[in-house]
């Protein structure tokens, strides 16, 4: 089976009928991302910087974080490098060299990108570290947890502001630092017809959505069966992002846990979507069933899927249309 699926490693991501598919890869290590470049992911798709940032005491100052970022571009030898700016709070604070405060409600508090636009310094540098790491190679930035068109355009306008400063003191940047936006909050899904013109991509982080969608904690165990994608209200929800996007001509991948879990592979394709982005380590798997998958049929088989009730709905649906 592993051997079967090592001979894939140089094969593209391409349909039955000849579609091909992008597989970008989540890295957040240095072994992540030769695994993603030996494998042959289209690129970076998901660059988790809170790792930087975790378990240690001191923040990372920008020469530290450029040098990272740096390394990644250089790491992908021209690949495109999507980094996330930083998306600590809630369940990611753990000893993050912040004082984070205590919130009674910390997944719905100063998370994502809400933290960074409150602590302007920390922003401010990670920033100037991005911008300056674009210089390496093809580099676009991923905003966590965006809820409102004022996050994007405040923080487009941070960065124009940033580069022109970069630039001021003799740096080297890239022309063009494309902007994306994660889909992880329902309004941010709903509004999106809103906001479409002020981004370049989409990432639609369904681990988040599917927590904020069904009010549903994603580290509760006790909800185990609550928090789940098989759900029409998310199916609605990723559709309607996906078709919003492609009739925009923008990129939209989704990037969650579901976009590596080859039982999902034929749901999203049959939903529009042309970007994955996964852990590398499934990258393979993912491949060989986007590869016998017939994306016209799948298309032609959304109608049924939208019109599931439930949760046994999907799983039919599914059964009926996933291959081997
Ligand atoms: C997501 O929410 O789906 C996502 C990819 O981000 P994270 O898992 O890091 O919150
Ligand atoms: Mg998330």
């Amino acid at each position: 089976e592993r051997r079967q699926l090592n001979r894939l490693r140089r094969e593209p991501s391409r349909t039955l009928d000849g579609v091909d598919i992008r597989l970008w890869a989540n890295a957040e290590s240095r072994e992540d991302v030769a695994e993603a470049h030996a494998l042959g992911a289209a690129g970076v798709g998901l660059y988790r910087t809170e790792f930087l940032f975790l378990q240690r005491s001191e923040l990372p100052d920008e020469e530290e974080q450029f040098r990272a970022y740096r390394d990644l571009v250089l790491g992908m030898t021209g690949r495109t490098v999507t980094i996330r700016t930083l998306d600590l709070g809630a369940d990611k604070a753990d000893r993050a060299g912040l004082a984070l405060r205590h919130e009674p409600n910390p997944a719905l508090g100063l998370r994502g990108v809400r933290l960074s636009l409150a602590n302007s310094h920390l922003f401010d540098v990670q920033l100037r570290a991005l911008l300056r790491a674009s210089d390496y190679g093809p580099v676009r930035i991923l905003v966590p947890m965006i809820t409102t068109r004022e996050e994007i355009v405040g923080v487009r306008a941070r960065i124009d502001r940033l580069a022109a400063q970069l630039r001021s003191e003799g740096h080297q940047i890239a022309d063009e630092v494309p902007l994306g936006a994660m889909i992880e909050v329902p309004a941010a899904a709903l509004a999106l017809p809103g906001y479409i013109d002020d981004i370049d991509f989409l990432s639609i982080g369904t681990n988040d959505l599917v927590q904020y969608l069904l009010a549903a904690d994603r580290n509760n165990d006790a909800l185990g069966d609550l928090y789940t994608p098989l759900h029409p209200a998310l199916l609605r929800m990723l559709r309607g992002v996906i078709r919003r996007a492609n009739a925009r001509g923008k990129q939209v991948a989704v990037c969650g846990e579901i976009a590596g879990d080859t039982r999902f592979t034929a749901l999203l394709l049959a939903l529009g979507l042309s970007e994955f982005s996964l852990h590398p380590g499934l990258l393979l798997e993912v491949r060989h069933t986007v590869r016998h998958c017939d994306l016209a049929r799948l298309r032609a088989a959304a109608p049924s899927l939208m019109r599931a009730r439930d949760r046994a709905d999907i799983l039919d649906w599914l059964r009926t249309n996933t291959v081997a």
